[in-house]
């Protein structure tokens, strides 16, 4: 057991502080072998064995608090398990809190902050709201509520909209970030809403995806805020604060989103979306935090010593 150029697991990458009992060991086997350590100290094991048929069985005894392995293998492993979505849930149990246990704290945290938290961006229907949530890309709700009564003086429904020009609707939208892509859109959105769905929103996913100027996120948030179906939008704020509070470890928006909805029940997806928004632009903005300023990272890492490293999606 063991490799040449080795680091200390318990030691240097997952428990910087006194050791625990439900700290993690990790050994690499030795070729197809079977071996436990000896002497125990922990209590879950995780068994790397190279061989595709037994790849991650988890042992809840580990006979050894401390050994060596190849620091190689290590970060492959990290990533085979990070990947592994039936295990994701085990790595948890290498820190003083689990995943299901932070997600609650930060659910009832943030429900005591924020208990009705309103809709951003004005709107009057879900036309409309559609296209406010197409002008906020790389904007702020506040500037787009600046614009968007002058939107409505010129068109509030899709038919209406289709029947003016480019121009005019860069006219009125010029002040936000990307106008001309952006008015480009949304009369081309409001001209196939018009002609293939009737004048009407549908309240599909796929259908909304595949309009111009419409992603994933903002027909998650227009099916959320429009329609009261669940869904979990997130962006580059909330996959921030994801990462922060140790609730995805995800490299992308999609694994954030993935993670977070199979942290929280589906009937608070809505609200919790909100919720993060607020409490990210108030307290917990993409400038660098330490991770030890707030009260809700005191309460989910009080053993935190260093400060945290937030990977951007
Ligand atoms: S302590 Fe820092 S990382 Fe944690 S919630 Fe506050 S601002 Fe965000």
């Amino acid at each position: 057991m063991g490799g040449a150029p080795g680091v200390n697991l318990h030691r240097d990458l997952l428990d910087p502080g006194p050791r625990r009992s439900d700290t993690i060991v990790m050994c690499r086997a030795s070729q197809g072998g079977n071996r436990m350590p000896r002497r125990s100290n922990c209590s879950a094991f995780f068994w790397w064995q190279p061989s595709p048929r037994r790849r991650w069985p988890v042992s809840d005894r580990c006979d050894a608090l401390q050994h060596l392995v190849d620091a190689g293998a290590f970060a492959s492993l990290m990533r085979a398990l990070v990947d592994t979505p039936s295990l994701s849930t085990s790595i948890e149990r290498s820190g003083p809190m689990r995943k299901q246990e932070r997600a609650k704290i930060v659910a009832e945290r943030l429900q005591e902050l924020y208990p009705n938290p309103p809709i951003p961006l004005r709107h009057r229907d879900p036309f409309t709201l559609l296209v406010a949530v197409v002008l906020s890309a790389q904007c702020t709700d506040k500037m787009v509520n600046k614009v968007t009564p002058k939107l409505w003086e010129l068109a509030d429904n899709p038919c209406a909209m289709s029947r003016r020009s480019e121009a005019e609707i860069l006219e009125v939208i010029r002040p936000l970030g990307l106008a001309p892509r952006k008015a480009k859109a949304i009369r081309e959105l409001s001209r196939i809403l018009c002609e293939e769905y009737d004048g009407q929103v549908p309240a599909d996913m796929e259908a909304l995806e595949k309009l111009p100027g419409v992603g994933h996120k903002t027909a998650s948030v227009v099916m959320a805020q429009a329609f009261g179906k669940p869904a979990f939008p997130v962006d580059t704020h909330i996959h921030r604060l994801a990462q922060r509070w140790g609730l995805s470890s995800g490299k992308s928006v999609t694994q954030t989103e993935k993670d977070l909805k199979r942290l929280f029940p589906e009937s608070e997806w809505n609200r919790l979306h909100l919720q993060m928004i607020y409490y990210g632009r108030e307290h917990c903005t993409a400038r660098g935090c330490d991770g030890r300023r707030c009260p809700i990272c005191r309460e989910l890492y009080p053993q935190r010593r260093k400060p945290v490293v937030t990977r951007k999606a």
